[in-house]
C-alpha cells in the first residue's frame, strides 16, 4: 500500500538498511493488529503514536477528497482538539450501539474493536474467561449502563445492594431507573460485612411482591467494610436466576480479588464493572465491564445513548501496549510489596500510639485507629501535600456502616496499583508527627 521509494537517493547499500529499520519498526505495529492481543512486552510512544495516527488517517474527516455536509462531520476549531482525541474526531459508536462500527470512521471503529480484543487477552492472561469492553464513562456510569442492559434482558427492576457507602454505584443504580433495595451492614468483631442470608431474604421478599430483582455487589471497598462474599452471592443467585452484577472497582489490580472472581464466576455472574483508571492507570474517565456472555456486553453496548468520545478507549489501549503483560504484573507484584510495607509500618506505628491495625482482610487498604478526631488527622494530611488517606469516625454512619456505629475512630490508607515505597513510607512518617503532636 505505502511504497517507502528513497530509490536513487541515497546509495544502494544505504536504501536496503534504511528500508529494513523500517520494516522492522513497522513490524511492532503489524504484529499488533495480526494478532491483536496483549504484548507480553511493552511497546513505546512513537510505535503506539504512529498505530493510532494509522487508524485515525482512515476516518472520513480526513479524507482529502470528501465532501463533507452533514451537521456531524467531525470538525474542529483548533488542532488542540485534534490532538485531545488522539485524531479520532468522529468519536465511536453509533447512535444505536456504542460497539457497532461507524460508517464515517471506519479507523476509530477499527481501533475500538481493536482495544477490546487486547482488553479480553488481557482478562484471560489474569486468568479470567471473559470478554472484556473498555467504556468511556467511569465506574459509577458503566454500572448504570450493565443495569439498563438487565432491564432490556429480564425485565430487572430492582437493584439488592448490599450496603456499601461509594455514591457512584448508588447514583448509577437510581440513573437506570431502577429501585434500590439495601441489605444492612452487620459488625462481626472489627469487620463490616453483609450477611448472605440477609441477601437471600431480600430476594424471597422482592420476588415475592411480584419485583424483578438483580444483584449488584461489591468486591473492592476499603476497611473495615470487607468484600461482599460474591461467590456464595452468585450461588444463590443462580438458584433464583437473579441477575448478578460485581463493582470491582479496583479488583484487576489484586491476585487476591482475581482469585475471588475466578471463583464467583462459576455461579452467577452477569458482569463485573471496574475502573480504567484504578486499574490500568489512565486518566479519569473509562470503564472496564467483563462477562462469559458476549450478548451481555452488546446489550450494554445498545443501552448507550448516542456517540462517544474515543479518548477514554484510547487511553485503555494506549495503557495496555505501553505496559504489557509483563509490566502490569510488575506494577501488581510493587503494590503487593507496598501494601505489606503499608502493614509493617502501620502496626509499629500502632505500637507508639496505642491504636491498632484493624483485622480485615484487605489486599490493598488498610486501617489504623486513632484516639482524636481522624477527620481533622485528614485535614492535617491533605495540608502537608498527601492525598488519598481518608478520616473516618465512629459516629459516621455513611462511611462504616448502615444502621450501627462503630467501635473506633479510624484512618484508611491504600497500598494501590501505581503507588510508590517512597510515599508509604513518607504518608506512615507524616502520620505518626501528627499523632505524636510533634
Ligand atoms: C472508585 C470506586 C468507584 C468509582 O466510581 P467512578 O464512577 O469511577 O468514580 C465506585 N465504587 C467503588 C467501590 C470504588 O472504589
Amino acid at each position: 500500500m505505502f511504497r517507502m521509494n528513497i530509490k536513487g537517493l541515497i546509495p544502494r547499500h544505504m536504501e536496503e538498511r534504511g528500508l529494513l529499520v523500517l520494516r522492522d519498526n513497522l513490524k511492532y505495529i503489524e504484529d499488533i493488529l495480526d494478532h491483536r492481543r496483549i504484548p507480553e512486552k511493552g511497546i513505546d510512544e512513537d510505535k503506539i503514536r504512529l498505530l493510532l495516527k494509522f487508524l485515525s488517517l482512515m476516518d472520513t474527516d480526513k479524507d482529502p477528497k470528501a465532501i463533507r455536509v452533514g451537521e456531524r462531520e467531525g470538525r474542529w476549531v483548533s488542532r488542540i482538539q485534534e490532538e485531545l482525541v488522539s485524531g479520532f474526531c468522529h468519536g465511536i459508536g453509533r447512535s444505536g450501539s456504542l460497539i457497532d462500527p461507524q460508517p464515517k470512521a471506519p479507523g476509530a471503529s477499527a481501533m475500538y474493536s481493536l482495544t477490546n480484543s487486547i482488553l479480553t487477552s488481557f482478562l484471560r492472561n489474569l486468568g479470567l474467561k471473559v470478554y472484556g469492553v473498555g467504556l468511556p464513562v467511569a465506574t459509577g456510569l458503566s454500572l448504570s449502563l450493565c443495569l439498563n442492559a438487565l432491564r432490556r434482558m429480564y425485565n430487572s427492576n430492582v437493584a439488592i445492594y448490599p450496603y456499601a457507602a461509594h455514591k457512584s454505584p448508588i447514583k448509577g443504580i437510581y440513573l437506570a431507573g431502577f429501585k434500590m433495595r439495601l441489605v444492612e451492614t452487620k459488625l462481626y468483631g472489627d469487620s463490616v460485612q453483609v450477611d448472605v442470608g440477609d441477601i437471600e431474604d431480600a430476594i424471597l421478599q422482592e420476588i415475592d411482591i411480584g419485583n424483578n430483582p438483580c444483584v449488584v455487589s461489591t468486591l473492592t471497598f476499603f476497611p473495615p467494610r470487607e468484600s461482599d462474599h460474591i461467590e456464595e452471592i452468585a450461588k444463590i443467585c443462580e438458584e433464583y436466576n437473579i441477575p448478578h452484577v460485581i463493582n470491582g472497582a479496583y479488583a484487576l489490580q489484586s491476585r487476591y480479588y482475581i482469585e475471588r472472581l475466578r471463583r464467583a464466576f462459576k455461579y452467577r455472574v452477569d458482569a463485573v464493572v471496574s475502573s480504567s483508571d484504578k486499574n490500568l492507570l489512565t486518566p479519569i474517565g473509562g470503564g472496564i465491564v467483563y462477562s462469559k456472555n458476549r450478548d451481555f456486553l452488546r446489550e450494554i453496548s445498545l443501552s448507550y445513548p448516542g456517540r462517544a468520545c474515543a479518548t477514554p478507549v484510547v487511553n485503555i489501549l494506549v495503557s495496555l501496549l505501553t505496559l504489557g503483560m509483563r509490566g502490569y504484573l510488575k506494577l501488581m507484584e510493587e503494590q503487593r510489596g507496598c501494601r505489606d510495607l503499608l502493614e509493617k509500618l502501620l502496626n509499629d506505628l500502632a505500637e507508639k500510639t496505642g491504636g491498632k491495625v484493624l483485622n480485615i482482610n484487605n489486599p490493598i487498604s488498610l486501617s489504623i485507629t486513632v484516639h482524636s478526631d481522624p477527620v481533622e488527622i485528614a485535614g492535617k494530611l491533605y495540608n502537608l501535600r498527601v492525598t488519598g488517606p481518608r478520616g473516618v469516625r465512629s459516629t459516621d454512619k455513611f462511611a462504616t456502616c448502615y444502621l450501627h456505629g462503630y467501635p473506633y475512630n479510624y484512618i484508611v490508607i491504600s497500598a494501590s496499583l501505581g503507588v510508590k515505597e517512597e510515599d508509604i513510607i513518607a504518608v506512615v512518617e507524616k502520620l505518626e508527627n501528627i499523632l505524636l503532636d510533634r
